[in-house]
This record gives structure tokens, C-alpha cells and sequence, in this order.
């Protein structure tokens, strides 16, 4: 049975637009259809897929002011977020993809010893055939295009299922890839909630990309491997931030306010929990309150607007139950802390900041959508690192330092996909950098060779002369030769 999706502003809240949600036979047949496209779709070379994608890029760019107003519109991010963290890194790694995939992929030669001497040793990249992409909402640009165009580039046919908070901004790039006059069948949208997404998984997909929480991620994980499909999960995170003592302060509190109230702090990367160095706590702390107090509230079409409202009541329900719960357990909220007075119906929440916070907290604990920081101090790089480790995600984390080196030895024992050094989030722009978590945050990666090498699989070519007889490893009698058999490995292995 098809649904009704129907899309609100969340600046108003009045409704904005309506589409019909796929029903699970429509989402079968568009899954069959994906399948017959893909075989064709494979015959292509990786320059030629990448000739016709560079038709698509170009229509992106040519749409970039209506793209960015619609994501504005749909999720209520500042439009210059719109810009600057939604279609700049989505052209950066369309042209990344376009240029460099032929030699990502690129098979290889391996030398084999003269005992299996062979003619042919060769390790081949080959798409899985259709990738299923179920997104979410916060970026609905970014991070569903990057796997869209590596699935694409790679060689497999696309079904992508976006959230049912953005599915306008999904609609827009299914709209582009038609004017792109791509392949029929390469490229689908199925569009509908978690009903449609249960569908995409039980259809004839061949690997499964999900973005979105924990608790959806592990279901889906298990759908999957019941099914023996691979899937690759992109979860939640709640990455610490360090602050050493010889930290350039006011880089680190401009870079804690941005990476903790970038699209209201909607985000899975981003700055949660801040641990500073006690010697420069106080200091920091009101450095990062007056930046905190220069932001500016409002609906993201308003290019003075660095802070816009939350997507959806839930995220501000969730901010306000986790406040309460820190706060009777001893936090301090030193601004904010509470629903936003505005004149718009839309959840707008005030940009807050709470110190006197730790690991017996849900704040600490658990992921959360909404523009909160934490402050909690340390004494030795040693505690920083065991604070920062002390919950169950592993997504991102950000140390800020003037010596590097300390800082890289710091990263490498953070339990995260990734840590920045003097920056937060940023990086996510660079599409050569592969993206993605450990521990409760998931596994598998986007971008980079890592993230284009999941959308294939690995074969392997071996192939010796059919003149070479010489073969003492087949069935061979007892004999005097085979006695000596253990003494020649030796020679080799010893
Ligand atoms: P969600 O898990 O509720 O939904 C994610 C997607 O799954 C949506 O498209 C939704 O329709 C679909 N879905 C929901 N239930 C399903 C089911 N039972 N079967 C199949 N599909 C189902 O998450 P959300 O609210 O859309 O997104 C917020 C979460 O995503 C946060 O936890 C955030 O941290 C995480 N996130 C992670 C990353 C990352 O790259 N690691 C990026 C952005 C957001």
C-alpha cells in the first residue's frame, strides 16, 4: 500500500509539497529494471561512464543556486551552508571521481614464485551490480551524491531511497540525472519511509549503502546478512574535541562553535563533547561564549543567518529530555539550554553550552541533532584520551594543538574513523579522504580509494602455460622424491 509523503517547511511548518511513496511491488519491479540496466551499464569503460557523468556534473552546477535555495527550503540550513557544505564538496568530489576513478580502479599485475610460475596473476575490480542506497536527511545533498556517483562510476546501476525529511532535494537529483540523459534504469529514486526502505533491502540489490541511527543501522545489518547481502552503515557519533594547552585558542573556540552549531548542530561529525586542558579552561570557555552569543537565528534564506531551526519537533524533544536528565545529575548550563523564542512555529533551539558534564550522562552517551556543546576539562593528554574514548561511538574526534606530532599520536589512540588536527569537519570537502566510523558508528567507508573500492568486488585472475607440466603439488606416488618433499620446503621457509 502506497503512502503519502508530504514535505513542511521548517521554518513555517506549513506544507510545501506532496509526492506518492512507492509501494513494495513498485519498488521490486524499479529493483529488476536496475538489474537489466546495470548489465549494460557494465560494458561501458570507466572513461566512458565518466564522459557521461560529466554531463550530470555539469547540470549540477548550472542548478547550484536552485539546489542550494531548495536544501534551504527543505531542511531550513543558512544558505551559505547550503553552499559551502552541500554542493562545493559535492562538485569537488564529482570531479575528483570523474578524473582519478579509471586509475582507482585500475587492475593489477601480481609475481608469483617460479614453483606456480604463472602467465597471468591479476587482481580485477567488478561492480556488484545494483547498490541500494537508503540516505538521510542532514546533508541530503552530499552524502547521498558521493555514493550515488560512486556506485555510478564504478559501474553499478543505482536505487536510492532518501529520507523522508528531504525527499525534495532527492527528487531534484533524480530530475538532473534525467536531463544528464543518462543510461535508462541506471539511476532511481524510490520514494517513501521505513516501509520503502524495507522493501529496497528484500529487492534485488546486490550491496546495500544505509546512512542514519544506531538502532535502525544494526536491524538493517541484520536483514541483510540473513539475506547474505553486504551493506556498508554509516551511523551516528558523538566525537570529542581536545583542546591541549598549547592549543591556538581562538582557532579552537571558533572551530568548537562551528563544528558544534554548523547546521544547528545537526550532525553526525561534529563537535560534541570539547575536553580543554584545565590550564586554559576558564579562558576558553569565555571565548567560546562570546563567540557562541554572535550567532545569528533566523530562516537560512537570510544570507546574515548562521543559525537556522532544528528539521523536525523530535530532535528538539530529545535536545530538552537529554538537558534535563544532565542537569539533575549536576550539569551547568552556561547559555542556552532552552526552545528558542522566535516568531516563526518552526523548533528553533538556542545555542547552548553545558559544562560539569561526564560519562554517566546521556549527553555524554548517546547521539543527539541539536546545536548543544559540552565542556569538561583534563588534566594529561593520557585522561583527554581516555575521556575521549569513554563512550561507545567512533566516528570523528578533533584535537587542537601547536605540536603536531603530539597530536598525531594522540589520533592514532582515539577510537575514530577519523581525527582532524587544528580543524573539525572540514575535511569531509576533500573527496580523496575516505569517510566513516568504527566501534558503534560502522563500518565500511565513502570516498576516497576506500569508499570507491566498496562498490566493487575483488576478483581474482591466475593462469599458468598449458605447456608447464611441472606440477609436484597434484597426487603424486610415495616415492623417494616426495620423501624429500619437508627438507626442500626449507629451503624456501626456513
Ligand atoms: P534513521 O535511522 O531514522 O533513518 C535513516 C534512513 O533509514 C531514512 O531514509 C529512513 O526512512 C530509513 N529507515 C528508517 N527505518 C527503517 C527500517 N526499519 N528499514 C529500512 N529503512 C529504514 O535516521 P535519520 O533520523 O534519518 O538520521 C539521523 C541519524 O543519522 C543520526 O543518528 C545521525 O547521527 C546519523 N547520520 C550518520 C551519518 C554518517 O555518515 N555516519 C551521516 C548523517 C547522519
Amino acid at each position: 500500500m502506497s503512502t503519502n509523503l508530504t514535505a513542511h517547511s521548517p521554518i513555517g511548518l506549513d506544507k510545501l509539497a506532496e509526492i506518492n511513496a512507492h509501494s513494495t511491488s513498485e519498488v521490486e519491479q524499479i529493483c529488476l529494471t536496475a538489474q537489466a540496466a546495470s548489465k549494460q551499464w557494465q560494458q561501458l569503460s570507466i572513461k566512458e561512464r565518466a564522459t557521461l557523468l560529466e554531463k550530470f556534473r555539469k547540470k549540477l552546477f548550472a542548478s547550484r543556486d536552485e539546489i542550494a535555495q531548495l536544501i534551504t527550503q527543505e531542511i531550513g540550513k543558512p544558505i551559505l551552508q547550503s553552499y559551502m557544505a552541500e554542493l562545493y564538496p559535492s562538485l569537488a568530489n564529482l570531479k575528483y571521481l570523474i578524473k582519478n576513478s579509471e586509475s582507482m580502479l585500475e587492475s593489477r599485475n601480481e609475481e608469483t614464485p617460479f614453483i606456480t610460475k604463472a602467465t597471468l596473476a591479476k587482481v580485477t575490480f567488478l561492480p556488484y551490480g545494483v547498490i541500494g542506497i537508503i540516505g538521510t536527511w542532514n546533508y541530503p545533498l552530499l552524502l547521498n551524491l558521493s555514493t550515488i556517483i560512486e556506485a555510478l562510476i564504478a559501474g553499478n546501476s543505482v536505487v536510492f531511497k532518501p529520507s523522508e525529511l528531504s525527499w525534495m532535494v532527492a527528487q531534484k537529483i533524480q530530475q538532473l540525472f534525467d536531463q544528464a540523459e543518462l543510461p535508462k534504469g541506471i539511476f532511481q529514486t524510490v520514494y517513501g519511509g521505513a516501509e520503502t526502505g524495507q522493501s529496497l533491502i528484500k529487492s534485488q540489490i546486490n550491496k546495500l549503502f544505509f546512512t542514519g541511527s544506531v538502532e535502525v543501522g544494526r536491524q538493517v545489518q541484520t536483514q541483510c546478512a540473513e539475506q547474505g547481502k553486504p551493506a556498508v552503515l554509516e551511523l551516528s557519533g558523538n566525537d570529542p574535541f581536545i583542546v591541549r594547552h598549547d592549543a591556538p585558542l581562538s582557532i579552537a573556540a571558533a572551530a568548537a562553535v562551528w563544528g558544534s552549531m554548523l547546521n544547528s548542530g545537526q550532525n553526525c561529525i561534529g563537535t560534541k563533547r570539547i575536553l580543554v586542558h584545565q590550564s586554559i579552561y576558564t579562558s576558553f570557555k569565555e571565548k567560546m561564549i562570546a563567540e557562541l552569543k554572535k550567532l545569528k537565528m533566523g530562516p537560512g534564506q537570510d544570507w546574515s543567518t548562521t543559525i537556522g531551526p532544528l528539521r523536525r519537533e523530535k530532535e528538539l524533544i530529545r535536545c530538552e529530555e537529554l538537558i534535563q536528565e544532565a542537569t539533575q545529575k549536576g550539569a551547568h548550563i552556561l547559555l542556552g539550554g532552552k526552545r528558542a523564542q522566535t516568531s516563526y512555529a518552526g523548533h528553533f533551539f538556542e545555542p547552548t553550552l553545558i559544562e560539569n558534564i561526564n560519562n554517566d550522562m546521556r549527553l555524554w552517551n548517546e547521539d543527539y541533532f541539536g546545536p548543544i556543546a559540552l565542556l569538561d576539562s583534563f588534566e594529561t593528554d593520557e585522561e583527554a584520551i581516555k575521556k575521549a574514548n569513554s563512550n561507545s561511538f567512533g566516528l570523528g574526534g578533533a584535537i587542537f594543538s601547536k605540536d603536531q606530532k603530539r597530536a598525531e599520536q594522540m589520533a592514532l589512540q582515539l577510537e575514530s574513523g577519523m581525527v582532524t588536527i587544528n580543524e573539525v569537519i572540514w575535511p569531509i570537502s576533500l573527496p580523496m579522504l575516505p569517510f566513516g566510523g568504527t566501534k558503534a558508528s560502522g563500518f565500511g567507508r565513502t570516498r576516497g580509494l576506500e569508499g570507491l573500492r566498496e562498490m566493487v568486488y575483488t576478483k581474482t585472475l591466475f593462469a599458468r602455460s598449458a605447456k608447464d607440466g611441472f606440477r609436484p603439488h597434484y597426487f603424486q606416488p610415495a616415492s623417494k622424491w616426495t620423501s624429500k618433499i619437508p627438507k626442500w620446503m626449507g629451503w624456501f621457509y626456513r
